[in-house]
């Protein structure tokens, strides 16, 4: 059986796995990737592509539960649970519901506001110095609202991005059309969010991995990982259907499918997919300058020079890789309802994708207690981009052994005993 060594093997090419390769060879490490696809062709393709430090506050919180079950029976709700028998989603969901209070919300909040402004300049280091051409914009992101008492039930926002010190400007309808002219008159008020920005994400995980190949980084596609191989308490080697891989460190980074995996290393790790929906259309003549989130819907709006795309929507419904028509059209209805040319003329492609998202909706970050050369950088949820060059950034540090650039304790595998 084939045979390769590597220092650093990198299992799974999505963008945590490509940025930490990047982040590793800056630091004169050798990198192998093996990825069963094609290098950013899962969860890190089709997604919107905003870049959002502002997005610091947990899907956990008091009233989430009550609005999923108001949702529960509405199949085009921006939530949707498929009823079926999986105690792995039924003990997620318990500990989400665990985690519906203040004290956690603010907890979280205050984490993952630390870790999202790292990764926010992490990414635009890495964007200017890699020269990455992936239509990088720093042009902050635009919430908006329709409903004058959702508008007004808001008011726990500002007070939540006060409180993590995330700046953002509150506008009133008016406002929010002078921002973006692409809006329609029917949004009563908004947030700014300065900091925000976007980039195309096809783009960018190309970018990504040419950056690696030019550097001499080995990126192995069609490449599926079938098994581990141990020695004593570390993983000796990698099998997968081209043969067997080794590496002195290994980095785990296989997003909504790192559950599998580790079950053989016989860590449970609490991982669901959630999944959602984009369509990507030719850009409408009148297209917004500023990815805009339509909050009653959740729906989000991203705009570049190349394209046009209206995304989000979760779906707890295992591995199902089937694309729902009810959800996509959700999508389409709600641009319909907040923007003067809500759709492209050419509609190019529509797409699901699986987040790995985890119940306290921070990412799984550092060393496993019983495996000495594994490293976790997984369960990036809903901001797998925004905190993907800072993810590589953390875990670079953690394989050469340096002290990390942040508090790594609230992202610790060990919150999950692991
Ligand atoms: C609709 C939607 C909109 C989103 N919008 C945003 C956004 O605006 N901003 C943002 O920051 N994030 C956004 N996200 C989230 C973001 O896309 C994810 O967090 C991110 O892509 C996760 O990256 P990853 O590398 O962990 O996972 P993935 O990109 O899924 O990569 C994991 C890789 O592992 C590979 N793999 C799995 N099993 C094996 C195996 N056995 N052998 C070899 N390889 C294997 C897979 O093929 C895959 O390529 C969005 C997600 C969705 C669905």
């Amino acid at each position: 059986m084939t045979r390769r060594e590597s220092d650093v093997l990198i299992l799974g090419g999505g963008v945590i796995g490509l940025a930490s390769a990047l982040r590793l060879l800056r630091e004169g490490r050798g990198v192998t990737i093996l990825e069963k696809g094609s290098a950013g062709g899962a969860c890190s393709r089709g997604n919107c592509g905003t870049i959002t430090p502002s997005h610091a506050m947990p899907l956990a919180m008091p009233g989430a539960i009550g609005q999923a079950l108001r949702w529960m029976f509405k199949p085009d709700a921006p939530l949707r649970i498929a009823p079926r028998l999986d105690f792995a989603l039924f003990e997620w969901l318990l500990q989400f519901a665990h985690r519906c209070n203040w004290d956690d919300f603010r907890r979280v909040t205050t984490a993952k506001a630390k870790l999202l402004r790292l990764c926010r300049d992490a990414l635009e280091e890495s964007v200017r110095s890699e020269k990455l051409d992936c239509e990088f914009e720093a042009a902050g992101t635009l919430n908006v609202y329709r409903d004058t008492r959702a508008f007004a039930g808001s008011d726990w926002l500002p007070r939540a991005l006060r409180e993590c010190d995330m700046p953002f400007e509150v506008l009133d309808g008016e406002q929010c059309r002078a921002k973006e002219p692409a809006l329609n008159a029917n949004i009563v008020g908004g947030y700014f969010h300065p900091r925000d920005a976007h980039l195309r994400p096809d783009r960018y995980a190309a970018e990504l991995a040419r950056a690696i190949r030019a550097q001499g980084g080995q990126i192995h596609e069609s490449t599926a990982i079938t098994g581990l191989r141990m020695e004593a308490d570390r993983i000796a080697a990698v099998r997968t259907d081209q043969g067997e891989f080794t590496g002195g460190e290994v980095v785990l980074a296989l997003g909504s499918w790192t559950p599998q995996l580790a079950r053989q290393l016989d860590l449970r790790i609490p991982i669901q997919p959630g999944k959602g929906y984009s369509i990507t259309y030719s850009r409408p003549a009148l297209s917004p300058r500023i990815p805009l989130t339509l909050k009653e819907r959740q729906v989000c709006v991203t705009a570049w020079g190349s394209g046009y795309r209206l995304g989000s929507t979760m779906e707890f419904a295992g591995y199902d890789s089937s694309l729902n028509r009810t959800r996509l059209d959700a999508l389409r209805r709600a641009a319909g309802e907040y923007l003067r040319e809500p759709e492209g003329t050419q509609r190019v492609e529509e797409w699901y994708g699986w987040r790995p998202m985890t119940y306290d909706d921070l990412p799984i970050l550092g060393r496993p207690a019983r495996v000495r050369n594994l490293v976790l950088a997984t369960g990036h949820g809903m901001l797998g981009v925004t905190m993907s060059a800072g993810t590589g950034l953390l875990v670079s540090e953690l394989v050469c052994g340096r002290s990390p650039s942040l508090d790594l304790a609230p992202l610790s595998p060990s919150r999950f005993n692991l």
